[in-house]
């Protein structure tokens, strides 16, 4: 269904498309969501210049309500029965109905929360059985005496993610907010949180939230077991918040989950120097290649890429879900090793798409091969040349 949608692009408006960027959030294996973002942007455009001496150019701060609170942010993008909004801890809302009509207009400039801020209003929001524990980029909600075990993997999967993609040319800009991430005591005790969040998830060991833009795990099993997952959105919070990706822009999935994939390895954040390629290479997604698709050299390997390019069906489809995550990461895996120019061209021109603009079939093949500068098929050959060589 919405294979079809994204292939009449004249009937889709905007709120459909802004449905599929804002869905919310980016996990393994469901079939919810389109990655979005960039925002920033326009965010930087919005907030960052010096809006205090143009006041009346910046757009208005507003004071909103989301339940029983009263909320401050700026509008971002006004749909005719939703109302997205940028609150000062960096989370997205979006207003609708009563809401949409009950904001209140500031003569002020919008400022991100402080640091501190956000520590205490975290504090509040989770009570006494958490700490906050502050680091350089995060901040880490977790039961009280955990220790630094979590904030160190947060830290360290980040600062691996920004040297791996400085080193590719691919143009960091750090973000407003601190990224928070939330460590619940055990998977039920997450489920209860994803659910208080509106997400419906099953069988995850963590999600990375695009509108909340926090990372939710839990502390209940062996790291071992569910630190590939936390990688994975650690590395999709990484990105929102740091220009790889925009949180209000549509991004096609093949982008958003190649990178995710990528990141899955502990070699990927581990340190080590002098690793090989296939060192990095994520061996889940590899296997699977394998299996169905001869290593890519099958046709129906081109077919893929052709199809994860084109739209997000394969991701949606359950029975090809598995397909789209490995196919994206070979892809996402090949340009990153392979092709570095193009591999940061795919991320700085997907990031820099207007705000919730829609992003037909056509559009986004025309703009694949023109960032790559080859064609599907011969850029499926190459991908599979290189998953041989690993
Ligand atoms: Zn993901």
């Amino acid at each position: 269904m919405l294979h079809n949608t994204l292939n009449h692009a004249a009937t889709m408006n905007r709120t459909l498309a802004r449905h599929q960027a804002l869905s919310p959030f980016h996990s393994r294996f469901t079939a919810n969501s389109v990655a979005a973002t960039s925002l920033l942007l326009g965010l930087a455009a919005l907030v960052v210049s010096p809006v205090k001496e143009c006041r009346a150019a910046s757009p208005g701060l507003i004071e909103f309500t989301m339940g029983s609170n009263a909320l401050l942010g700026i509008p971002i993008m006004d749909f005719p029965s939703e109302l997205i909004v940028l609150a000062r801890d960096g989370q997205l809302h979006t207003l609708t109905g009563k809401a949409k009509e009950n904001i209140r207009t500031l003569d002020a400039a919008y400022q991100p929360a402080t640091t501190m801020e956000m520590k205490v209003s975290l504090q509040k929001e989770y009570g006494r059985e958490f700490e906050v524990v502050t680091t350089q980029h995060f901040l880490v909600v977790q039961p009280r005496g955990r220790g630094q075990r979590w904030p160190q993997l947060f830290e360290r999967s980040h600062r691996a993610f920004i040297a791996y993609m400085s080193r590719r040319g691919v143009k960091i800009r750090r973000g407003r907010f601190p990224m928070v991430a939330v460590v619940m005591p055990d998977s039920a005790a997450m489920y209860l949180e994803l659910e208080r969040m509106n997400v419906d998830a099953k069988r995850v060991a963590g999600i990375y939230a695009r509108e909340s833009n926090r990372v939710i795990t839990h502390d209940g099993g062996h790291l071992r077991f569910i630190a590939d997952t936390v990688r994975h959105e650690a590395a999709h919070q990484s990105a929102y918040n740091y220009n790889v990706h925009s949180r209000i822009v549509i991004t096609p999935r093949w982008v958003t989950e190649g990178i995710g994939q990528m990141f899955e390895p502990e070699s990927m954040v581990g340190g080590q120097s002098g690793l090989h390629t296939r060192e990095r290479a994520n061996q889940g997604s590899l296997n699977q290649i394998r299996v169905r698709y001869d290593g890519g050299q099958s046709p129906e390997f081109a077919d893929a890429v052709r199809d994860l390019v084109g739209a997000n069906e394969m991701f949606n489809n359950p029975q090809t879900t598995g397909d789209a995550y490995a196919v994206a990461w070979a892809m996402m895996f090949y340009l990153a090793e392979r092709e570095p120019d193009q591999f940061a061209a795919v991320l700085s021109g997907t990031s820099s798409r207007g705000t919730y603009q829609p992003y037909d079939r056509l559009a986004r093949l025309n703009d694949f091969e023109r960032w790559v500068g080859t064609d599907i098929d011969q850029f499926a050959k190459k991908v599979s040349w290189f998953l041989k060589s690993l």
